[in-house]
């Protein structure tokens, strides 16, 4: 599968203790991710992802492009939800393009928890 991670600022601690505890898991996948969100992925979990720009700088724009081409299958969004966002038309944009596309969509902890459950029965 094909997963893209974006998680805001006061979620990437959450968004990185979930991956390290199924690196297992991820590692047997396809990672991309926003900017600052992969670079923490990559340094701290040690997994590969493909890069895209910083959210804010159109990192969102950049998932929403590559999933609108059937290009990504799951989209991990740990969005904050307490926190008025500078680029919340992007963020917006990025969730109606996926349910436009049926594109799996988990924006908190819980949901992602049931897509790993899934992802351990599909390795592609
Ligand atoms: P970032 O972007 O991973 O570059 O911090 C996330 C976002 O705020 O959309």
């Amino acid at each position: 599968m094909r997963i893209a991670f974006i998680a805001h600022d006061k979620k990437k601690d959450d968004l990185i203790d979930f991956v390290k505890r199924y690196k297992d898991v991820f590692e047997c996948h396809e990672l991309f991710a926003t900017g600052t969100t992969g670079k923490l992925i990559m340094d701290t979990v040690g997994l590969k992802v493909t890069r895209f720009l910083s959210g804010p700088l159109g990192g969102d724009q950049q998932i929403g492009a590559k999933l609108a081409t059937g290009e990504l299958d799951i989209i991990i969004f740990l969005r904050d939800p307490l926190t008025a966002q500078p680029h919340e038309p992007d963020v917006s944009a990025l969730l109606r393009l996926c349910d436009v596309h049926c594109i799996p969509l988990a924006t908190n902890l819980g949901s992602a928890e049931i897509f790993v459950k899934a992802l351990k029965t599909d390795r592609s």
